[in-house]
């Protein structure tokens, strides 16, 4: 398979760029073909401004108008441009990053800014549906599945339903389900590492097992089930059925439960 690995760490030496040597060594190894977005090695650009935009000169900047109509034409910025080459290729996407703040680090969101723009992510025409956008399972990224691998200062069971944090899944919601599954990507389980700043040389080994494992089962890993914008579980409201987990609210119920 081909993998996209977006990594965003400033340092090289750093735990997470130790996890994403070994990770792109054991794919490699697979026979996998990887491409890799470093994105301070590249000193990546995570600011949309209107410098994105070749036809935007001096009036007023609509940029979600300004990145379909750019990608209409082949106009957006080279650099949004090679990044959206490298996603073309992809059968799977990586992005690793320490979680600082409860998200990625800027520079990854403004990765995700930049290239994940309408008309190329999301934005599109629903062929089936007049009207209507291919959004939540379905969308431009569609058919790739997308993996997490996220480091973490505070410990697991902080991360777990009732932790003091919230969960993992819900925490990372606005990439897993708002950005990968809103795109059409199918969002696998992320990888967490917890307790991320005591990493002894003999946890590492453990931790980069786990990576190997995950690796070697990404393409059969279930994705998280969460519910498709148009498989019958919403209204034309995008409010869930009354039938469907009835009397549940949250984020929990966007995703499929074993019961139903
Ligand atoms: P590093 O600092 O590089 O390393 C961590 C440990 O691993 C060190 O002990 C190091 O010696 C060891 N190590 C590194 N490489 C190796 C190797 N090759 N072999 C063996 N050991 C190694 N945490 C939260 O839980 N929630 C938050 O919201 C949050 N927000 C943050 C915001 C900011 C701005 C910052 C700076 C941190 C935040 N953190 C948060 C903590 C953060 O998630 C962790 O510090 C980070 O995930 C650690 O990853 P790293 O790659 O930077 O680790």
């Amino acid at each position: 398979m081909n993998v996209l690995w977006v990594l965003a760490h400033p340092e090289g030496r750093s735990l997470n760029s130790a996890l994403h040597r070994d990770g792109v060594a054991a794919l490699t190894e697979a026979g996998h073909h990887v491409e890799v977005s470093d994105l301070y090695a590249m000193k990546w650009n995570p600011v949309v401004d209107r410098d994105d935009f070749e036809s935007v000169t001096d009036e007023r900047l609509h940029v979600a108008k300004a990145s379909s109509d750019a990608v209409d034409t082949g106009t957006l910025s080279p650099d949004i441009r090679a990044e959206q080459a490298k996603l073309d290729r992809a059968d799977l996407v990586v992005l690793q990053f320490p979680l600082w703040w409860f998200g990625p680090p800027a520079i990854l969101k403004g990765w995700i800014d930049r290239v994940f723009v309408r008309g190329y992510a999301y934005g599109l025409p629903d062929p089936d549906r007049p009207g209507r956008f291919r959004t939540y399972g379905d969308g431009g990224l569609a058919g790739k599945r997308a993996l997490a691998v996220v480091t973490i200062g505070g410990r697991e069971q902080g991360y777990e339903p009732r932790g003091l944090a919230g969960s993992l899944e819900e925490v990372l919601f606005p990439l897993l389900h708002g950005t990968f599954f809103y795109t059409g990507m199918q969002p696998l389980p992320p990888l967490a590492v917890y307790s991320a700043d005591r990493t002894s040389e003999e946890r590492y080994q453990e931790l980069a097992g786990r990576l190997r494992t995950r690796l070697a089962e990404a393409e059969t890993t279930p994705p998280i089930p969460y519910r498709t914008q148009h498989g019958g579980d919403y209204d034309e409201n995008l409010v869930l059925r009354p039938d469907i987990a009835p009397g549940e609210t949250g984020l929990g119920t966007t995703r499929v439960t074993l019961d139903q």
